[in-house]
């Protein structure tokens, strides 16, 4: 384990030096987007300037350069997350299109009227209402795994949920709510005891936590660039082998196919298939760039400064009068929902933006979540490893400066 140099690592992030109304920039929003280190900025750049091409069709000199560094990208991802093959790296639009890709394509492949899916009450939307889609598409019902009072699933519940309707379970890996990092082998192997694949939302987990998806053994991945340091606009599934060859395409279009006629069109194969249109090449090069760079600093010891980042920033908030958290895990990653008192969610942040602290207010996207809290909303403080416990100091300042307020 080696200790991270936060402030060496914070001159790689050229927004952390914005201020905001005249106050350094507090950005502790990072589980809704993260901020992009130098290296992911200029591999941007070089693509633009140097090798801008459309890719794989092109017979000429930067088509091949650019196709080259969009293979590459795929096989950065593939031994990031331990994929067996590059072949199970597909490029999407994020995590969201990545669920619906699965949602629609495993749906039309294997689910009739009356099949279930089971998903958990800590979803966020995009975990959710894809299944509700194929509700309505596909005749299937959706079976949720409730959470306890410290936001830990209750996984005894999960075994009474399946039945031999069961075709999928879907769950979050963290929760973008509550932090809580489930115990996702264990769902894996309980659902494998059934036969049952398993998809994994790993948009709050990759950017923390090593991922091996062939020791994890699930049958899908998914995550969004711009979580982990990443460009926008780009994500990946991971998918075995086996069940991606048997899906459906889920868009059609341009490279995506192996011919086309009016009487009969073929498909292309893994990971083209899944590919319709031209690729996001630039993105999936900053995207392998971005990884490059977690690599670089290590997950571990990201994850070990994390946790101690997270273990201070719950002992400081709890010092303050009136403050709710929510989410109390013994196993959680570093996001801390909280409400203080009667003030609405929305004051505090708009508050403490004032001081130049960004945090995210709402239902963050997970309004079932909301619902079984009993609350409308909360704020929400979310971590990366370039901050620090000065800002963390500054946060608490800020709180308590809004709570004198009201
Ligand atoms: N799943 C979880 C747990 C998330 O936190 C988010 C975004 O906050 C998503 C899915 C959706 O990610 P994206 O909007 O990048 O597709």
């Amino acid at each position: 384990m080696k200790k991270l140099d936060i402030n060496t690592i914070r001159q790689d992030f050229p927004i952390l030096k914005r201020e905001i109304y005249n106050k350094p920039l507090v950005y502790l929003d990072n589980a809704a987007t993260t901020q992009k280190p130098w290296s992911v900025i200029k591999k941007i750049e070089e693509a633009y300037t140097n090798i801008n091409a459309n890719i794989h069709r092109g017979v000429h000199f930067l088509s091949q350069e650019a196709t080259n560094a969009h293979e590459a990208a795929r096989k950065t991802v593939q031994q990031f997350i331990n994929a067996r093959s590059s072949n199970e790296i597909i490029f999407t639009r994020g995590t969201t299109e990545a669920i619906n890709l699965v949602a629609s394509s495993f749906c039309r492949a294997y689910c009739k009227p009356g099949d279930e899916i089971i998903v958990s009450a800590m979803e966020h939307h995009s975990n959710i209402v894809p299944w509700q889609l194929q509700e309505e598409i596909s005749g299937i019902k959706l079976k949720v795994i409730p959470f306890d009072e410290n936001g830990d699933l209750k996984l005894n519940e999960l075994e009474k949920l399946i039945s031999s309707k069961t075709k999928l379970i879907s769950v979050t890996h963290i929760s973008n709510v509550l932090g809580t990092i489930n115990p996702i082998k264990k769902i894996i192997e309980t659902a494998h005891a059934h036969n049952i694949p398993v998809l994994i939302d790993a948009a709050q987990s990759v950017q923390h936590i090593p991922i091996d998806v062939q020791q994890l053994d699930c049958d899908f991945l998914v995550f969004s660039s711009h979580k982990i340091y990443g460009p926008t606009g780009i994500g990946v599934l991971y998918g075995k082998e086996n069940l991606l060859d048997k899906l459906p395409p889920y868009q059609g279009g341009g490279e995506m196919i192996a011919s086309v006629t009016f009487e009969k069109t073929t498909y292309n194969e893994l990971p083209f298939k899944f590919e319709a249109g031209t690729p996001d090449y630039v993105g999936s090069t900053a995207l392998a760039e971005a990884l490059r760079y977690v690599t670089a600093l290590g997950l571990d010891n990201i994850k070990a400064y994390e946790d101690e980042l997270l273990h201070y920033t719950m002992e400081q908030l709890m010092q303050i009068e009136g403050m709710r958290i929510f989410g109390t895990s013994s196993n959680k990653s570093s996001v801390v929902s909280f409400s203080v008192k009667d003030i609405h969610h929305y004051d505090m942040g708009m508050l403490l933006d004032r001081l130049g602290i960004a945090i995210r207010t709402g239902h963050h996207c997970a309004q079932p979540l909301m619902k079984a809290l009993g609350v409308e909303g909360t704020a929400r403080a979310s971590l990366a490893f370039y901050n620090t416990k000065e800002e963390i100091d500054v946060l608490k300042a800020g709180i308590e400066r809004v709570v004198k307020m009201f």
